[in-house]
């Protein structure tokens, strides 16, 4: 099965997501569980999590299919130990609220070397951060999401994805997402039926389908190989529809959720029945 959907509001209250979710046909969606331009959050009150539940329960989306994604200001391979430091306090953070809602996996970009390390010694610091934060949390899988490769960021080649696994202790506890658009500016094509099957060829020798946990469907503003973060709307930008159908048809992406961050909310639902529409 195929459960697709899009990172949709929190606004008001994580208990809110799950109703956004079902308004546009989702059967999947992700969500910030606090401002993802803040460091500090207030906790999640009891009442807050029960509403949560009960909403969950409501629309019918099991927690498997809820891949929340971390703060923007979070980078675990941070060069200097202050800026480390602060980014492991708030990973951990953000796991633990996660777990507090019952949700099974947390999304998150590895980090930036900021120009200030190699990229070797930054990934090594990602991984460390990883071993930390799993060992102080239950039960929350740590979601490393492929990225564009802009400016220092880290995660840019499926090898560093492979990098950083091959460092995690709990191996059980480690996933990855990939984005298609990110995939795309980082320079793997999947304009075209061949390409996306000579793509997901590499990821799964470098990576590994097993480690899979869920996709982003994006299409992208910039070029192949461009190193630039531009979502785009579905058949819109440079990717086209293909790649859409290819994974719509693909059993290697069922059961995990299939997010779009697509940069307009109003055209989700038509989004989400387009995709859906290629399964038969
Ligand atoms: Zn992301
Ligand atoms: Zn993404």
């Amino acid at each position: 099965m195929k459960y697709v959907g899009a990172h949709v509001s929190a606004s008001g209250g994580v208990q809110n997501a799950p109703l956004n979710a079902q308004a546009i046909g989702a059967k999947a969606f992700a969500l910030f569980t606090k401002n993802q331009r803040q460091w500090r959050a207030k906790p999640l009150s009891t009442e807050t999590i029960d509403s949560f539940h009960e909403n969950l329960e409501q629309v019918g989306i099991a927690s498997k299919f809820i891949l929340p994604h971390d703060s923007y200001l979070i980078n675990l391979g941070h060069p200097e130990a202050e800026g480390l430091e602060k980014s492991r306090a708030a990973f951990l953070d953000e796991l633990l609220r996660c777990e507090q809602l019952g949700l099974s996996l947390l999304n998150f970009h590895p980090g930036a070397t900021l120009r200030k390390i190699d990229e070797v010694q930054s990934l090594q610091r990602v991984a460390d951060s990883i071993n930390w934060s799993l060992e102080q949390s239950q039960g929350v899988t740590a979601v490393i999401e492929n990225t564009a490769g802009q400016g220092s960021t880290l995660g840019y080649c499926f090898e560093h994805l492979a990098e950083i696994i091959d460092r995690v202790e709990d191996k059980s506890r480690v996933g990855v997402c990939l984005d298609t658009c990110h995939t795309f500016v980082a320079g793997y094509d999947l304009r075209s039926v061949s390409a996306c099957d000579k793509t997901f060829a590499e990821f799964d020798r470098v990576v590994g389908f097993g480690y899979l946990r869920g996709m982003h469907l994006n299409d992208s503003k910039p070029e192949l190989g461009a190193r630039v973060d531009r979502h785009h709307s579905l058949g819109q930008g440079k990717l086209g529809w293909e790649v859409f159908r290819y994974i719509m048809q693909d059993q290697r992406f069922n059961d995990i959720p299939l997010i779009l961050e697509t940069i307009d909310d109003s055209l989700w639902a038509e989004e989400i029945a387009s995709l859906y529409g290629f399964q038969n």
